[in-house]
């Protein structure tokens, strides 16, 4: 692709290397596997603090937490809403985590923003131009995840949005795209990884978890995503994902959370990067 002309803000130069994004501690982009965990949705708040105090004990900054869901059916759950965003506040209040969740429409940004640290752009967004503009002035952190259906140069040219808004602080996240076979939910586009780290500055973040839609896949892909070159990952995880409201298949049960933290401590440094010191130094409960 005709890369640099048509990406004046989002390529790597000599100038901007590569954009850090501290959240929390964590420098995404930076030295640090940046890993993200939590539940898909916010559904109670025994639920939210159960899986909090699990993950801060495993020394997790940032937690993931859907209180506005984008579901296919308008029958399904649709999250807690402003109740589930108080919660998600109260669990990185006590146990010191940042929030990450998403902003599903451009009327509710006012409303989701005191409660997060970083606004999540769901992939149904990715092209929603108007919603990338505005969101561009706002200065927390984005992550943009790729459409479901969107060329690298689709999910770039969404992220010079962002920026021309002049917010500088994007996160790309892969979180697969939809191919002939439905074995897994989506597939995870493994070489983009590689390629978008050589072409832009920005980290970019694996989340295995909508990619699979199978949490026994959800730990070797992650790996090979940390292998690949990803600055960090996002995963789901349910203390009860049998009676998971949303994404249970998906959701990783406390032992695979604990088994892979172990799988990612003993790779080391890859890509210059490692998971930081607060997740080395807990133990393998
Ligand atoms: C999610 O993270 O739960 C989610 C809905 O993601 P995506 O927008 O990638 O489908
Ligand atoms: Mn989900």
């Amino acid at each position: 692709m005709a890369f640099n002309n048509a990406f004046p803000l989002t390529k790597k130069t000599p100038e901007n290397p590569q954009t850090i994004i501290e959240v929390n501690g964590i420098k995404i982009g930076g030295e640090d596997l940046a890993i993200i965990a939590g539940p898909c949705a916010v559904e109670s708040e025994e639920q939210l603090y159960t899986i909090g105090a699990f993950l801060a004990n495993k020394g997790i900054k940032i937690m993931r937490g859907g209180a506005y869901k984008p579901r296919t059916s308008p029958y399904s759950f649709q999250g807690m809403m402003e109740d589930g965003l108080k919660l998600l506040r109260g669990v990185s209040q006590k146990y010191d985590m940042a929030i990450i969740t998403e902003v599903l429409d451009l009327s509710l940004l006012d409303t989701v923003y005191p409660y997060t640290d970083i606004l999540q752009i769901g992939a149904r967004n990715m092209k929603n131009y108007h919603f990338l503009k505005e969101l561009g002035k706002t200065d927390k952190p984005i992550m943009l995840k790729r459409g479901m259906d969107a060329t690298l140069e689709e999910w770039l040219l969404a992220a010079e949005y962002i920026l021309m808004g002049g917010n500088q602080q994007v996160i790309l996240c892969e979180r697969g795209i939809r191919t002939f076979d439905h074995t897994t939910r989506n597939t995870m586009d493994i070489a983009a990884i590689p390629l978008v780290k050589q072409l832009s500055h920005l980290p970019v973040i694996a989340d295995p978890s909508q990619a699979t839609g199978n949490r026994d896949i959800v730990g070797p892909l992650s790996l090979a995503a940390v292998a690949a070159g990803a600055d960090g990952l996002m995963i789901e995880v349910h203390n009860n994902p049998e009676k998971a409201l949303s994404d249970g298949p998906q959701s990783l049960y406390f032992e695979q959370f604990s088994d892979l933290l172990e799988k990612l401590k003993l790779l080391g440094r890859v890509n210059g990067k490692q998971i930081p010191e607060t997740i080395l130094k807990t133990q393998f409960i």
